[in-house]
């Protein structure tokens, strides 16, 4: 079976899971659960490790 390659890396910090939503323990007037998104710290929601833009080969 064919594998895709992922362009970019899965954040490691999420897991590729950047936004997820939080329940704030309150509801909405309409009797819903009120709930928060909250974006991944590292990649800022993207779900990928940052790209290295700024590509530079350290070492040799
Ligand atoms: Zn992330």
């Amino acid at each position: 079976m064919p594998q895709h390659t992922r362009p970019r890396p899965i954040c490691g910090h999420c897991d590729g899971f950047p936004t997820v939503a939080v329940t704030t323990g309150q509801t909405t007037p309409t009797g819903h659960r009120q709930t928060i998104t909250a974006n991944c710290p590292a990649c800022h929601g993207t779900g990928h490790s940052l790209p290295a833009r700024t590509f530079t080969r350290v070492g040799v």
